[in-house]
């Protein structure tokens, strides 16, 4: 069991809950982050390591 820490949203500032995966794949799109945050709609990529965590920003709405 692969268990992804809480990150924090660079948006909001608030902790994305960690999550627990079997598999993690690479995040190189939002529907692939496992860790999102539900008010800003910001993933966070796969990384365990919080320090390589990615932040993948949604389209801008029109
Ligand atoms: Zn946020």
């Amino acid at each position: 069991m692969i268990i992804l820490p809480k990150v924090r949203c660079p948006g909001c500032g608030k902790l994305m809950e960690a999550v627990k995966a079997q598999v993690v794949p690479p995040a190189n799109v939002l529907e692939d982050c496992l860790r999102r945050c539900k008010k800003c709609n910001i993933g966070a990529s796969n990384a365990k390591n919080p320090l390589k965590v990615k932040f993948i920003f949604p389209p801008p709405k029109p």
